[in-house]
């Protein structure tokens, strides 16, 4: 790769980093563009590791960009994969309060939704929820119609796919270990040797904030990335049959998780989950994965302690469901009452990675920040995979500006 040249590097062959790149190329034909990725395959991390969840943006605070993206970013995902043949259903969703205190997060949901511009929405009552989902326990819930899940780490391929058709290049099992300048361009430098780029797009997910301090000689003062995996369990085919589309409950509006939730997957499975844990590496899918460097580089960052301080209650509990599957039950089992513990199966997990503030809040909206001839997307977490082909080309739009 000595001495080659490229009008735009992107880091990260994940959702995000594929859909800036196929929106680049889309909007200036003959760019030169590489998009360079460390694993041998595209999709390894947080991308092949979610829900497959397409949202419809009820949760998020209306302005803000996840909301934005979020409901533009779904019509044209379900219209993406209908359109290419690409797995796809659209089983709706119902978000269940189990208790009248959940009722008032119920309604807020249900007033962003409409505010975000949310199509369908329905309040059900008892009645009304049990003709829907007849095993699910629930006081009020409200109906998503719109909710549809399909697989990212197949969109991911196709995004590729088109980005070789327009002329763009995608070099897997390269890895990006830093950066030098010269009067013009930047100097990427990899485990394949030196890239020249005008510009740099960072991508690299769970690794975006090191890419970001590689760029400029020191981390970023004011955020670090912190990993929290997500734990999952696979239902049995009785209790699997039990769920009709995808069932939440009312989230904690503190966190910027969802809960605990039943999701069917194209493959025709039904998973509950995830939780939320602190990961100790940031490729920790594994309960006992740990790397000492890493959580010595966590543990020395401010904002670590001030989350831990604002936090601990939901950490601890959540620590505890990680560790105890009948704690887990016992969480599902709030929506599913006729679960039975033999009938929730290990499933896999996923990491997501998550911008934490100095003060110790966790970053709740999207982040990206320029600096030269660098775009730095620090903070993407759920639901940028649905938000992908939006945020795709908002990032495009701010890369050739
Ligand atoms: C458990 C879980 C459930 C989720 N559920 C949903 C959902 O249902 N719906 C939804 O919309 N979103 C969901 N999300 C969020 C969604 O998966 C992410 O927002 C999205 O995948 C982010 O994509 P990305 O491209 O930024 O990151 P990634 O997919 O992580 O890609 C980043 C890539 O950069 C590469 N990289 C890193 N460092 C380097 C380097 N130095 N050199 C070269 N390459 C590098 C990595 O190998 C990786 O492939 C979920 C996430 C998780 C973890």
């Amino acid at each position: 790769m000595r001495g080659a040249g490229a009008d735009v590097a992107v880091i990260g062959g994940g959702i995000v980093g594929l859909a800036l790149a196929r929106a680049a190329l889309a909007r200036q034909p003959g760019l030169k563009l590489v998009v360079l990725e460390k694993e041998a395959a595209l999709a390894a991390h947080q991308t092949g590791h979610n829900s497959g969840v397409v949202h419809t943006g009820v949760y998020y605070r209306p302005g803000s960009l996840k909301a934005k993206l979020c409901v533009t970013g779904a019509r044209r995902m379900i219209a993406y994969c209908r359109d290419r043949g690409l797995p796809l259903a659209i089983p709706g969703k119902v978000i269940v309060a189990r208790t009248p205190k959940e009722l008032a997060g119920l309604v807020e949901i249900e007033r962003r939704g409409r505010q975000n511009g949310v199509e369908g929405l329905r309040r059900l009552d008892r009645a009304a929820l049990a003709e829907l989902e007849p095993h699910v326990a629930g006081i009020a819930a409200l109906h998503v119609p719109a909710a549809a899940i399909v697989d990212y780490a197949a969109v991911a391929r196709s995004f590729a796919a088109e980005i070789a058709a327009a002329g763009g290049e995608v070099r897997t099992g390269v890895t990006v270990r830093g950066f030098a300048a010269d009067a013009q361009d930047v100097v990427v430098e990899t485990t394949a040797g030196e890239l020249r780029a005008r510009r740099v797009a960072n991508c690299a997910g769970l690794h975006a904030d090191r890419i970001a301090a590689l760029a400029a000689g020191r981390p970023p003062a004011d955020v670090r990335i912190l990993p929290f995996r997500g734990e999952y369990y696979v239902l049995a085919p009785r209790a699997a049959g039990l769920i009709r589309g995808l069932v939440y409950p009312v989230p904690d509006a503190r966190f910027p998780f969802l809960g605990v939730h039943f999701t069917p997957r194209v493959s025709g499975a039904v998973e509950a989950g995830p939780n939320a844990v602190l990961a100790w590496r940031r490729e920790g899918y594994r309960r006992f994965d740990a790397s000492w460097a890493e959580t010595a580089a966590m543990l020395g960052y401010t904002g670590f302690w001030a989350m831990a301080a604002r936090y601990w209650r939901q950490g601890l509990a959540e620590q505890w469901r990680s560790f105890s599957r009948a704690a887990f039950v016992r969480a599902l089992q709030g929506l599913l009452p006729e679960l039975r513990p033999d009938e929730a199966l290990p499933g896999g997990a996923g990491v997501r990675a998550q911008l934490v503030q100095r003060d110790g809040a966790l970053m709740d909206d999207f982040c990206v920040r320029r600096a030269g001839p660098f775009l730095h997307v620090l903070n993407v977490p759920s639901p940028a995979a649905t938000a992908s082909l939006a945020i795709g080309d908002a990032l495009a739009e701010q890369l050739a500006a």
